[in-house]
């Protein structure tokens, strides 16, 4: 079914925790650029680059994390290597191109395949609370995917949600807003989430089509132009300088974070204020910070993200993708073009046959490969 007609029914049925907006009516324009594979790669590229940079630190507070290693510009030993310092993706990077290897094979999102994917494709590397409870309702309770989603705000589905944008690229239109609905909700029944995905999908998008930075009061009134009309619940942060908040998402990264910026905080003290951890309250206002402050440089954004910030891999995961949308492969400075992140060293079984659903056990490095050169062999045109 077409993912159009899907999302009608979802509303329909009530079986979606948003709005529905006039965004879904908004048709995207084609992208003719002859740039735009290398903005995908950049995408692509920057999302396993920041998770694998970050995830070898995740969850430390930026002050404990810089006592113990220092400012991380580049990879740290790994335990799954040996204890090399190589780059290995997680979770962040495992479930993008899991979801991205069920395009390629689909020519489009099937839901049920990319469930499919995420249960079956074998162990998730620093999986979350949310995804493990979707796994627990598909699983073992038996759920359809349109029901099987946890109901979390935390940053699970925003940091896989990126590939998604590939099959609107060259065509435009308004399939785009129900793919990222639907694929978002496979994994988080949320509306913070649901509207933060629609919203990066809209805003890597826009990326892609520009010729230089935005400023950086756009990064975060275009989020707030995207997700504000779809979010249908209030929320509270759990700690910061702002428990008193209760609102939406939109209403309080449009509060917090201009202010921050116009104080000059640095990435750490803004990050510190909100709190840096998986919430989405305090994942999306440290993106949009980091992002407006230094967007125009990748691999300081990438940096900043992986110093400054608690949940730092999926923090710069999402930061990853969006400057790598924005600059482009080529752009990415030498140290990072040098970091492309390999798949853990697991022995390979053998991949069940294209249109199956079965998934298999998926190495993110093959659909690396294939986001590099195997676009043109289906019917996602780049
Ligand atoms: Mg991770």
């Amino acid at each position: 079914m077409p993912s159009e007609q899907t999302l009608a029914e979802l509303f329909t049925k009530g079986l979606l925790p948003i709005r529905q907006g006039a965004l879904f009516r908004q048709a995207l324009a084609p992208n003719s650029s002859p740039r735009l594979p290398d903005r995908v790669a950049g995408m692509l590229f920057g999302l396993a680059i920041g998770d694998a940079l970050g995830n070898t630190s995740e969850g430390m507070l930026p002050a404990e994390r810089r006592r113990c290693h220092g400012e991380t510009t580049d990879y740290l030993p790994n335990r799954y290597a040996e204890g090399r310092a190589v780059g290995l993706p997680s979770d962040d990077t495992q479930l993008a191109f899991w979801t991205l290897e069920r395009l390629l094979a689909d020519g489009c999102l099937d839901p049920d395949h990319v469930a499919r994917a995420f249960t079956a494709n074998g162990r998730i590397f620093g999986i979350g609370g949310a995804v493990r409870e979707f796994l627990a309702n598909v699983k073992e309770r038996g759920l359809p995917w349109f029901k099987a989603g946890a109901e979390s705000a935390g940053n699970g589905a925003l940091m896989r949600i990126a590939p998604v944008v590939i099959p609107h690229l060259r065509n435009g239109g308004t399939g785009l807003w129900a793919d990222a609905v639907i694929a978002a909700l496979i994994t988080h029944r949320d509306s913070m989430s649901i509207a933060s995905c629609v919203a990066f999908c809209g805003m890597l998008t826009d990326l892609m089509r520009m010729t230089a930075p935005p400023p950086p009061e756009w990064w975060t009134a275009r989020f707030v132009e995207l997700a504000g009309p779809l979010e249908a619940t209030r929320y509270s942060p759990r700690g910061g300088a702002f428990t008193a908040f209760h609102g939406t998402l939109a209403e309080f990264v449009a509060e917090v974070v201009p202010a921050a910026l116009r104080e000059g905080l640095s990435a750490v003290e803004a990050c510190n204020r909100w709190y840096s951890g998986a919430y989405l309250m305090e994942t999306v206002p440290s993106v949009l910070f980091i992002l407006a402050r230094d967007g125009h440089d990748p691999e300081q954004a990438i940096i900043r993200a992986v110093n400054d910030t608690k949940d730092n891999d999926t923090i710069a995961t999402i930061v990853g993708a969006a400057v790598g949308a924005l600059h482009g492969q080529q752009a990415l400075p030498p140290p990072l073009a040098r970091w492309p992140p390999r798949p853990h060293p697991r022995p390979r079984r053998r991949r069940p046959r294209a249109g199956t659903g079965g998934g298999g056990k998926a190495v993110p490095g093959s659909a690396l490969r294939g986001a590099d050169g195997g676009l043109d062999g289906c019917s996602i045109r780049l």
